[in-house]
């Protein structure tokens, strides 16, 4: 568009922050209409989407200055102030209730001291394991002891209660002070049983923690493989040897102890007992297994050390130009923290999770978004709410403390685009949806990767449980629909697999370790590529007359009819 000029003031109308002057705008109505308006407002708002503004938040937020932006940190609050000042600057407005930019939330975090040896008995022969080579113990509660004694050890198989599929694990039987040993993962062999090879949240190891606690048991222990993991045996010793974080006043049944094993530790453990793991585990892909007690104890002795934190959520909202729909609100969404310091130093001497692409880029994708949406005239119908969540990676608890005190009500949320990594390997023919086919919000990507000459692929590694691992599930649990998506893997120019191969290279020696720092080398193209996508995702979201929908039978829609019951009623 030929002469840009700031703020121009028009009678009954504010064409003010319009970069399109008087005469090309009326010579534009003629010859595209308003839909021609659209795409040049969409486009303005688009061009500030470039690798500058994106290599610049970058470069702040994943210096080592910023400590790895550990929840509580000094770094988390420079992370916070350098957000809420940027939409400060933009013109957002302080979306966190009583004119404030920050949602605060209280965390308390437990540093485990482990013993160097965990113990297996059965009468007098005994199974010992070390601490992070092949067990890693955590304390299942904030509290500064936590111990077991002679605690039997019960296989429980996947360790599964779902009524949808008739499948329970545990049948009938009391596991009070048990401790439960539990495979990860979920069922995959039956494409009708949790949905094949896609991992559900029944497969997290969130969710076997959740229920090892409801059944009342005292520990529970999953056996770390690195298919049912996701990751190597090397991401749990990294990931389970800091500060577990929960929300500050977490009630319900706690466990004693919440621990890992090595595949091959714990083949010796139940080979004590006379039981062959692999015979277990082929027990336990039966809808008709039960529990079976191991004949071995455990007894273990674990001391913390008990932290109260404050960290928070950074909410900006960009009101939307409608009467009717700017009550609804399109929300864009980027964990702002990461793993901070380690105590042990990698193999380079460095102990700072600088956490670059995880998600350093994420953030910085979000204020390039904030940006452009700010500039965009008039702003779409519905409004737009940016919010940065804290504490991702202490398991979602910043978007978790969001979805339990909304600052609107669910009902209301449109739709969630999370942002969790950016692609660094350069522009792709296709746009990888995590959770493909869980809402109608899918035909909106397709349509705009079409317009962009690119294909939507469903999640590549359904197995991981990638939609449970970020925190549009935490909005998908009050019944929000959400967009999150992974790099595209046929990289423009490349040969074929040579994306994927980047991909497992990254996640393999890169991911959540000191080494996930920025480089002048990433090629951003991909990430501005994906960043344009979500935008104009967004902004279709945003001006469409109907609220986005779960897939009917959908694991939340239940959810969603809910929140909109409620927000209805409540008008
Ligand atoms: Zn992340």
């Amino acid at each position: 568009m030929a002469g840009t000029k700031k703020s121009m003031e028009t009678k009954g109308h504010h064409w003010t922050r319009s970069s399109v002057p008087e005469i090309p705008v009326l010579i534009f109505l003629i010859l595209f209409g308003i839909r021609g308006l659209e795409i040049a407002q969409a486009d303005d708002g688009a061009a500030v989407i470039n690798e500058a503004n994106v290599r610049g938040h970058v470069r702040f937020l994943a210096d080592d200055l910023l400590e790895g932006r550990g929840p509580g940190s000094r770094g988390d609050e420079l992370t916070q102030l350098y957000i809420a000042s940027q939409f400060e600057t933009l013109g957002l407005q302080p979306a966190a209730g009583e004119g404030k930019w920050l949602q605060p939330f209280p965390l308390v975090g437990v540093r485990t001291i482990a013993p160097p040896n965990v113990v297996f008995k059965q009468n007098d022969n005994a199974v010992s394991l070390k601490s992070v080579e092949d067990f890693m113990s955590t304390i299942g509660k904030p509290a500064e002891t936590a111990q077991l004694q002679d605690a039997e050890l019960v296989f429980v198989g996947y360790g599964i209660e779902a009524p949808e599929y008739s499948w329970d694990d545990y049948k009938d039987v009391d596991l009070t002070g048990k401790v439960l040993l539990m495979m990860n993962n979920d069922p995959a062999s039956d494409p009708d049983l949790f949905e094949g090879r896609r991992r559900l949240y029944y497969g997290r190891w969130d969710y076997k923690y959740e229920i090892a606690a409801r059944k009342g048991a005292a520990g529970a222990i999953i056996i770390h493989t690195t298919p049912s993991a996701g990751y190597p045996w090397q991401v749990i010793q990294t990931s389970w040897s800091g500060e577990e974080f929960e929300l500050l006043g977490n009630e319900g049944k706690r466990l004693e102890l919440k621990g890992w094993g090595s595949e091959q530790g714990l083949r010796d453990v139940v080979a004590m007992g006379g039981f062959n793991l692999d015979k277990l585990r082929a027990q336990a892909e039966s809808k008709e297994f039960r529990p079976i007690p191991l004949g071995i104890s455990l007894s273990i002795q674990l001391e913390g050390v008990v932290r109260e934190q404050n960290t928070a959520n950074v909410l900006g909202l960009l009101p939307g130009s409608d009467p009717d729909l700017r009550d609804e609100v399109v929300i864009y969404m980027a964990h702002h923290d990461h793993l901070g310091m380690g105590v042990e130093r990698d193999l380079r001497g460095d102990n700072i999770y600088n956490g670059a692409v995880d998600n350093a880029t994420g953030v910085a994708a979000l204020l390039t978004m904030a940006k452009a949406y700010s500039q965009m005239d008039p702003p779409p119908k519905r409004s737009i709410l940016f919010a940065a969540v804290g504490a991702e990676e202490q398991g979602l608890l910043g978007s978790e403390f969001f979805a339990e005190n909304p600052t609107l009500k669910p009902g209301k949320m449109a739709a969630v685009i999370n942002m969790d990594g950016t692609n660094i390997i350069g522009r792709t023919h296709d746009v990888n949806v995590i959770g493909y086919g869980k809402s109608n919000l899918d035909a909106i990507v397709e349509a705009v990767a079409k317009s962009q000459k690119r294909i939507v692929t469903p999640d590549h590694f359904p197995d991981r449980g990638y939609y449970y691992r970020s925190d549009q599930f935490s909005l998908a649990k009050i019944g929000v629909p959400g967009v999150y998506l992974h790099s595209g893997i046929e990289v423009v120019g490349k040969p074929a697999g040579w994306g994927k191969q980047q991909l497992d290279e990254w996640v393999e020696k890169i991911y959540h370790q000191p080494s996930d720092e920025y480089s002048q080398d990433w090629n951003l193209s991909g990430a501005i590529q994906d960043t344009r996508l979500l935008y104009e995702v967004g902004r279709r979201i945003a001006n469409q007359a109907d609220l986005p929908a779960w897939t009917q039978g959908d694991e939340f829609e239940a959810a969603r009819k809910r929140a909109i019951d409620s927000a209805t009623d409540a008008n």
